[in-house]
């Protein structure tokens, strides 16, 4: 499913706007990179911009240009209620509907502001008032340029806009490893490192920063948790709440986590549970053409894109890999032959 409203949007633009740009909750690097973006973008347009996420972003985004300006519904509220109740134009970058906002979800439904949906994950809903959602395009940073692109604004690009979207690019594509089979990604790359990108650095800054217990977590997730069913092509890992303490878990630790798991030959789904908050957050990721969107939304209230997907579940951590090991046999034959 397509949606460009891109001319709508265009038009309600075109008059200086108090906008807030929201993402979802647990930001990744799309989430922060499209949502930064975007901010510096519209700035320049001479709207007046915020960005607010549920929740705060792991720490290896923390060097991203503008993070600081980043408000955390969850740490700062009153703020965050008043940005929102002021706003004429509420923008939801890299998720697809209210409720990836916690507790922020029933305020900006109610707010009177304009409505827009810049994303690219499956299955939109209905509650917004212009999209552009476009599910192949590797993240929604791309989208952010192909948006900057269409208003003819391309020379409003600068370097701190080329890092959010380069940011946003690779680790939605895992390092232009999936997700990016589209000359267009490679295109907007070359322009990225035009306008005075460091690649190299930038990758280091992302993934070089592990801190000790972060990467004693990873190898306690493959070594001792990791579960391998190849009648069902399917392997997976559990954290409890107690194992992600012993590792003194921080935000961002299991990110990368269940790409492991699906690295083994033949094995087409992965996922990796764990026990946060009070409910289990589960990522799923696959091969090919079997749909984890699909069996994360019939099953566990969630979903994402076909090889990436995720889920927060109420049911206990038991339970939940219970349900995951019953659904298996439905899979079964889809799981043998996903390239086919
Ligand atoms: P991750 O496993 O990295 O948290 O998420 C994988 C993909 O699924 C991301 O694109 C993310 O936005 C989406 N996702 C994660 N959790 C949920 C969820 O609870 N609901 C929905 N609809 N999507 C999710
Ligand atoms: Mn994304």
């Amino acid at each position: 499913m397509e949606n460009t409203d891109f001319p709508a949007i265009s038009e309600k633009l075109s008059q200086p706007l108090q906008i807030l740009i929201t993402t979802h909750t647990n930001p990744d690097g799309d989430a922060i990179g499209s949502s930064l973006a975007l901010a510096f973008y519209l700035k320049k347009k001479n709207h007046r911009v915020h960005v607010m996420a549920p929740d705060p972003f792991p720490d290896f985004l923390a060097w991203m240009p503008g993070h600081e300006d980043i408000l955390f519904f969850s740490r700062d509220q009153e703020k965050c209620i008043s940005v929102i109740q002021q706003a004429d134009m509420i923008i939801a970058a890299d998720y697809n509907n209210f409720g990836r906002l916690n507790d922020a979800a029933p305020l900006v439904r109610q707010s009177k502001a304009v409505k827009v949906l810049i994303d690219h994950h499956l299955n939109a809903s209905d509650e917004f008032d212009y999209k552009i959602s476009i599910s192949r395009i590797s993240s929604t940073s791309e989208l952010v340029y192909n948006f900057v692109e269409a208003m003819g604004d391309v020379h409003l690009l600068d370097k701190n806009i080329a890092e959010c979207i380069y940011t946003g690019i690779i680790t939605d594509t895992g390092s232009l490893s999936y997700a990016c089979n589209y000359v267009k990604t490679y295109l907007i790359i070359a322009e990225l490192f035009r306008l005075g990108i460091d690649g190299e650095h930038l990758h280091r800054l992302i993934y070089d920063t592990y801190s000790e217990s972060r990467l004693r977590l990873l190898g306690y997730s493959i070594s001792d948790q990791l579960i391998v069913m190849p009648e069902f092509n399917t392997a997976f890992i559990t954290l409890s709440a107690s194992d992600l303490q012993r590792f003194n878990h921080q935000i961002g630790d299991t990110e990368g986590v269940v790409n492991y798991a699906l690295s083994i030959k033949d094995i087409n789904l992965a996922a990796l549970f764990m026990e946060r908050d009070g409910l289990v957050k589960v990522s799923f990721r696959s091969k090919g053409n079997f749909s984890v969107d699909t069996l994360a939304r019939e099953h566990f209230n969630g979903g994402g894109h076909r090889n990436a997907a995720g889920a927060n579940c109420d049911t206990t951590l038991e339970d939940t890999i219970l349900k995951f090991r019953k659904i298996l046999p439905l899979y079964q034959s889809k799981l043998k032959s996903v390239y086919s």
